[in-house]
């Protein structure tokens, strides 16, 4: 009784089907790893708004993010009250004229 053919048949078998496996699975992550690269490739043709870097909106530019101003309606620095800056209406940021808040041109 010699079993090692019928054992080197089914190692052999085990190793093909473990070979189709594997060919399915990286078929599977070159598949998504296009559509990753593609993905990228359509944000990269999309520039992020150099105005706020991508963000949308940036620091306002009235009060420099202290969301009030120092406003003195007779021009005496002793009178300057901080009143809420009407830019950005207490809210530090103004949202980007550049890109209107999309983040990218
Ligand atoms: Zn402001
Ligand atoms: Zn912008």
């Amino acid at each position: 009784m010699n079993k090692g053919p019928l054992r080197t048949v089914i190692t052999g078998a085990g190793i093909i089907l473990g070979g189709i496996a594997a060919l399915n699975l990286a078929s599977t992550v070159t598949l998504k790893t296009i559509s990753f690269v593609s993905e990228k490739k359509r944000k990269k043709t999309a520039l992020p708004c150099m105005a706020c870097r991508g963000k949308g909106f940036y620091i306002c530019k009235l009060c420099k993010g202290n969301a009030t101003i120092s406003w003195s309606p007779m021009y005496d620095p002793i009178a300057i009250n901080p009143c809420l800056c009407p830019t950005c209406e207490g809210n530090r940021v103004q949202r980007c004229l550049n890109c209107l808040g999309k983040g990218y041109d």
